[in-house]
């Protein structure tokens, strides 16, 4: 079986979030398997500047977009020899050759032509899907992720000999809807313009077009995969996911311990692993000299590197340090974007506690393993989390985290309590209620037991050094997803009636 797989982030070439990370990370690992799979992804001008090869393999007509799109064929950088994926690029300058990132210009503002440089993305991959790229390898399956890729699924239902589809949403809260101005140049079907198709509140939903048209819907963890069915999770979609639920699954997404391993991590000043783990402290002193904390052993270090953005809890966490310092001697390590309110509020915290907390704004691929190595404490109190990583990635690096109990945080972290304790069972802090006390009170009991408990504390690092979320198991599950969607192919759709409410 042949898959393609579709995305608009991928690591080491551009990265947003987690779906950057997935994108390179489970490629890479179903290549380890034997899976034949391979990567589009459009041909954003960093991703060029950063392809060392490539060749041009195809030139397109899309239909509705006026003049020619190139395919162009590369491998993803970095993968090792056993796990080379084959990348292919579409080459659209006027919408991709540009500075500012994926979505949004250099200023932060979406771009407003996303509706046309994504619906080509998704035109392009069709014309490739169907065979009418006069490219040699032609997919089985297609595994669209989040609203980039929904037009995929929705346009290939016209074609009777189309590849398979999965569906994976990594965040439910990005649906791409756009006015139907601003989807003029597509030259959508009418079809499409009914509530049980894309159409939205008057918009078009391009990840409808995924959720509605696709083979089979997974998201990154069990627990979003039943919070989805929920309204306070689904913004607007509950219906439709509930309509769709005997055909969703939640997967959990995997670590790549190459990269994130702290017994081998060349981006952090000492490599340690639970046999050496006192030289976790050099990595406290590196970070607290990098960020100009006072060099301090005892104090806790906590941690944070997110979006800046609601989703993430970033209010809760200003309440709490600004609550917290008022009596404790604690250092912030925050790295970060996102938006001016937030920037502005822990800018002003900095101020007032230059002593206790640190601040980069911007994106930062190497202090990011700083932090996570020299860090004690890493805060994600996120309002919903569809997978997250970064609570992987600091149980390994004997970070313990304190996160919400929702969605992905839920599965991978197991709570300290007496008995967790003593079993050596727990691997962080976790709180039910999404609100400022809950917060406080799981900051301030892992920070007794920090202090108070320092044979408890390394017990609870060890055992969630000891966690393995590695890419194999879900890997293999994606495999057997796409041989299960590949055999149903056109049994589980179309699946709404007319009277859905969505
Ligand atoms: P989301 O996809 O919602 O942003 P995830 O936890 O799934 O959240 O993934 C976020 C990824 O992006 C992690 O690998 C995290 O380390 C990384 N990241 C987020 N912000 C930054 C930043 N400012 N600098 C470096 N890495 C970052």
């Amino acid at each position: 079986m042949r898959i393609l797989f579709a995305t608009s982030e991928l690591y080491p070439l551009i990265k947003m979030g987690g779906l950057g990370d997935v994108s390179c990370n489970l490629p890479q690992a179903l290549r380890k398997q034997g899976v034949d799979i391979r990567i589009v992804l459009p041909a954003y001008r960093s991703v060029m500047q950063n392809v060392k090869q490539y060749k041009t393999i195809s030139t397109i007509n899309v239909p509705d977009i006026a003049g020619d799109i190139n395919i162009l064929e590369t491998t993803l950088p970095n993968s090792p020899a056993n796990a080379e994926v084959t990348l292919y690029l579409v080459d659209a300058p006027a919408y991709f050759d540009r500075d500012g990132n994926v979505y949004s210009s250099a200023g932060g503002d979406d771009w407003n032509d996303n509706a046309i440089r994504f619906g080509l993305f998704c035109k392009a991959i069709v014309q490739m899907a169907i065979g009418a790229a006069d490219i040699e390898w032609v997919p089985d399956i297609i595994h669209c992720n989040d609203w980039p890729t929904g037009l995929v699924p929705a346009l290939l239902s016209f074609h009777k000999n189309r590849p398979a589809t999965l569906f994976t949403i990594h965040n439910l809260a990005y649906q791409g809807v756009f006015s139907e101005e601003s989807v003029k140049g597509l030259g959508l079907p009418n079809e499409f313009w009914k509530h049980e198709a894309l159409e939205y509140y008057g918009n078009i939903s391009f990840i409808k077009g995924g959720l509605v048209y696709s083979d089979y819907i997974t998201t990154v963890s069990p627990t979003y995969a039943e919070e989805i069915l929920l309204s306070e999770y689904a913004y607007g979609l509950e219906g439709l996911l509930q309509a769709r639920s005997g055909q969703v699954s939640g997967i959990l997404n995997g670590v790549n311990y190459d990269d994130w391993n702290p017994a081998n991590d060349c981006l952090i000043k000492a490599p340690y692993d639970i046999d050496c783990i006192e030289k976790k402290y050099i990595n406290k002193a590196d970070l607290q000299s990098k960020f100009g904390l006072p060099l301090n052993k005892k104090t806790p270090i906590l941690a944070c590197i997110a979006r800046l953005v609601e989703q993430k809890g970033i209010n809760l966490i200003i309440n709490a340090l600004e609550n917290i310092l008022v009596e404790q001697d604690i250092q912030c390590v925050i790295l970060g974007s996102g938006e001016e309110k937030y920037i502005a509020a822990l800018e002003n915290l900095r101020s007032r506690y230059p002593n206790n907390i640190a601040i980069y704004i911007g994106y930062d691929e190497i202090l990011a393993h700083v932090i996570e190595a020299g860090a004690d404490i890493y805060l994600m109190p996120s309002i919903f989390e569809p997978c997250g990583l970064n609570q992987m990635y600091s149980m390994r690096y004997g970070t313990v985290p304190i996160v919400h109990h929702t969605g992905g945080l839920a599965d991978t972290i197991v709570n300290v309590d007496s008995d967790t304790l003593r079993a050596r069972t727990a691997t962080g802090y976790t709180f039910n209620d999404i609100n400022d006390d809950s917060f406080l009170h799981a900051i301030k009991n892992s920070i007794e037991l920090y202090r108070t408990s320092p044979e408890q504390w390394k017990q609870l690092m060890f055992s969630g050094m000891r966690k393995n979320f590695n890419w194999q198991v879900s890997s293999s599950t994606y495999n057997r997803l796409y041989q299960f969607c590949h055999d149903k192919k056109n049994q589980s759709w179309p699946l709404l009636s007319s009277d859905m409410h969505v």
